[in-house]
């Protein structure tokens, strides 16, 4: 499947702010956006024109892509699945990106970033309910336990994981034991929940064109 070859941090510089794609690198002095906070290519640092409605709309769309590490096809089917399940269809939307193996992983704090945890997720090194799980877009269900395989939990990767997951509160829908890296759903989460900045309605209205 094909993926973003661009630099990472290009794509926050692209859409202006932070997308936090790059681990603890993010919260740090070398952010990008911190140093080079312009789009990035030879014009990035002229003025800024007006932006459409469209365009708008294209940007939300962009940045929400970019934020759970989805490309476009794939993005568009969860449009189309969000718009025939009943209630809001932008916050249908944003819970189906939530409920995705690889960001329940890093929203549990088992993974400093998406990226890193749709490859731990690759790599074999989750379980979910005790069977092994390696479909990064696998979506998980209320009441689904995710772990981290016995066999990796002594991997220096975790280890270090496991100290900096000490410090990470997970959303209220999950719940997580650090010390044994098992992770519950306790439930879909609700919009207020989910602390992604994006308005959801604006890419409605994009694919409602
Ligand atoms: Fe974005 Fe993180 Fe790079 Fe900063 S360090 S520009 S937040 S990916």
């Amino acid at each position: 499947m094909g993926r973003y070859t661009d630099a990472v941090c290009r794509q926050c510089r692209r859409e202006g702010e932070k997308l936090f794609l790059k681990g603890d690198r993010c919260y740090s002095e070398k952010c990008a956006i911190q140093r080079k906070n312009y789009a990035p290519g030879a014009h990035g640092q002229g003025r800024r024109q007006k932006v459409s409605e469209y365009g708008l709309q294209l940007r939300e769309k962009q940045k929400t892509k970019r934020t759970y590490g989805i490309l476009e096809k794939q993005f568009h089917n969860y449009f189309v699945k969000a718009d025939r399940q009943q209630g809001i269809t932008g916050t249908n939307l944003l819970i189906l990106l939530e409920r995705r193996l690889d960001n329940v992983v890093y929203r549990l704090g088992f993974a400093s970033s998406r990226k890193e945890a749709r490859q731990l997720v690759n790599h074999g090194h989750l379980n979910i309910n005790s069977k092994k799980a390696t479909i990064p877009s696998m979506l998980v269900k209320v009441g689904d336990v995710v772990q981290v395989k016995d066999t990796s939990k002594e991997m220096v990767k975790f280890q270090e994981i496991k100290e900096q997951a000490a410090y990470k509160t997970p959303p209220e829908w999950l719940s997580v034991d650090v010390e044994n890296f098992t992770g519950r759903v306790l439930a879909y989460p609700l919009r207020e929940q989910i602390d992604t900045p994006v308005s959801e309605q604006l890419i409605v209205e994009l694919y409602s064109r």
